[in-house]
């Protein structure tokens, strides 16, 4: 292991050289595989960690599931303390995990260290909410009778998260189910497994301030596709929720529904951003570009598809192209860089193949070379690609995890609106217009179909007070705010007969 990787991680509390597994809050070695996690900066191996066995990870399951039998008897509020302590380590640890997100995905610093106030606002939003699991009392239809609903935990939650957004993602979902009452099990993208070990060493800090909160609370196992799809398949984990590429969700979709369990899905986006000829055009720049370049073009709401009125869309273009060239590309952890690496040699082909193929069905590609020159040698660093295509062109109905932003042309609104929601994801989407009935159209039921709905702002850069997620092949899944904490929890409807009398509903006659 990498001597600043060590000093960083025994920093946020990791004391044992991790391994694969953390059952219950001490480090057991993986006895599974090797992994060797490398940092797309400049491609050096961090860490050998090994992985799970599948036999480890049923153990982590199982002591979730045991966790769970004392856990869900804990108050609310009480298990809110523990997620509001969990924030407190989170903002005492903000740079160094900060830099360590930045090392294991590549994004810079400012981006890292926004993800993890990203934690940190969820933390805040489910102590709230763990005061707030509201049940509603309805009218009953029977003289003498209590109607009413009251939420209660679900069961140990499996997660599966995606490389772009290591921890953010993960703590979405587990400050949430925790306030619910729900144990996690998170199993991170291989790809940056030692974020999510950082994680877990604060929050096993935490938990240890507890005599009344089991340690099984808190599960991580350190795996590939194996372990996730075996989270998907255990019955003893009645969520899933899945993080990732479409096909990776379609599969534990399969398998979660086989057995009849919940998954919330967050898939793929495709995400698609009309200009309208009112648009203030300096403002379109500047959120264009912070939603297509920012994390090196591989953020769930990247801005992937440009959809520009005529009259403004050669303005546009050339500023945008002006603005593109200037880009400053390198080294993440520089103050002044903005577009950092890709995070592999399969992230680099994919974006090669998918320009190729972009210029094979008309295109006219801008920029999309790599990048050699002022970056770290042994990193994948590329040029943000701007394509002019015909919004027809069977490649805009593809996510291709990379810079890519394709600009098409409409002549009118529904036509923009058509081919903006003419592609298979329906994650995230904008406007840009300073015409109110344009926007309001846009947000309406016959405008975007997408989960985020945008106006006059780009289409990456959500705030965790809303619930976060996507239609179609995204998934349908939501997470975060608002009341996506209803996943996490079950639903009992209570009927309370007061009255000494057995009047039956629908006024059925029934004597005995
Ligand atoms: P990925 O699908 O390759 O991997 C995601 C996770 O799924 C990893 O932990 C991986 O090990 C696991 N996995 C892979 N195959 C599996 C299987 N068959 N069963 C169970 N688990 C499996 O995705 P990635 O490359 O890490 O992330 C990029 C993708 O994630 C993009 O498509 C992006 O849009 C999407 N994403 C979506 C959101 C969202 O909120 N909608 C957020 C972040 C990323």
């Amino acid at each position: 292991m990498a001597n600043n990787i060590e000093s960083l991680l025994k920093g946020l509390g990791v004391q044992n050289p991790p391994h694969g597994v953390s059952c219950g809050g001490t480090w057991q070695p993986g006895a599974g595989e090797s992994l060797a996690v490398c940092s797309p900066i400049d491609g050096k191996c961090l860490a050998e960690l090994t992985m799970a066995t599948s036999e480890q990870t049923d153990q982590a399951i199982a002591s979730a599931a045991e966790a769970f039998v004392h856990f869900r008897t804990r108050p609310a509020p009480r298990r809110g303390e523990l997620v509001r302590r969990f924030g407190g380590q989170l903002r005492a640890h903000q740079a160094e995990l900060g830099q360590l997100v930045t090392l294991e995905t590549g994004k810079i610093t400012a981006e890292a260290v926004g993800e993890v106030q990203e934690m940190i606002d969820i933390c805040d939003f489910a102590v709230g909410l763990s005061r707030q699991l509201y049940g509603k009392t309805m009218a009953s239809e029977r003289a003498g009778h209590r109607l009413a609903e009251q939420w209660h935990p679900l069961g140990p939650v499996g997660v599966i998260s995606a490389f772009n957004f290591p921890v953010a993602v993960w703590a979405w979902n587990a400050a949430i189910a925790w306030v619910c009452g729900d144990p996690v099990v998170w199993k991170p993208s291989e790809k940056t497994p030692l974020t999510a070990i950082a994680c877990q060493s604060l929050l096993q800090t935490v938990v240890a301030e507890f005599d009344d909160i089991p340690p099984g609370i808190s599960q991580l196992v350190v795996g590939g596709a194996e372990t996730g799809k075996q989270l998907a398949a255990d019955h003893r984990l009645p969520l899933v929720s899945a993080t990732g590429s479409v096909p990776m969700g379609r599969a534990v979709a399969v398998t979660v529904a086989q057995r009849l369990g919940r998954s919330l899905l967050e898939l793929g986006g495709n995400n698609g951003m009309i200009v309208c000829p009112s648009a203030d055009l300096e403002l379109a720049v500047r959120s264009i570009t912070f939603s297509a370049v920012g994390t090196c073009g591989q953020r769930c709401t990247t801005l992937r598809r440009l959809i520009v009125h005529k009259s403004i869309a050669d303005d546009l273009v050339q500023r945008l192209r002006k603005v593109y060239e200037s880009l400053p590309i390198g080294d993440p952890t520089d103050p002044s860089t903005l577009v950092g690496p890709l995070v592999d040699a399969r992230a680099d082909a994919a974006m090669e193949a998918a320009l190729e193929e972009a210029r094979s069905q008309g295109g006219t590609v801008y920029g999309g070379g790599r990048v050699t020159e002022a970056v770290p040698i042994g990193g994948i660093y590329v040029q943000p690609a701007l394509v002019e295509i015909a919004a027809d062109a069977p490649i805009l109905q593809q996510e291709t995890f990379a810079p890519i932003l394709y600009v098409t042309r409409y002549e009118d609104l529904d036509g923009a609106m058509r081919v903006h929601n003419d592609v298979p994801q329906g994650l995230s989407s904008a406007i840009l217009t300073r015409d109110a009935a344009e926007a309001e159209y846009f947000c309406a039921a016959a405008g975007s179909d997408c989960g985020i709905v945008n106006v006059n702002i780009g289409t990456s850069g959500a705030e965790i007070g809303g619930a976060f997620g996507g239609e179609k092949e995204t998934g349908g899944g939501r997470e975060s705010g608002s009341d996506a904490w209803k996943t996490y929890m079950r639903r009992a409807t209570n009927t309370v007969n007061y009255s000494g009398e057995l009047p039956l509903a629908q006024g059925i006659r029934f004597d005995v």
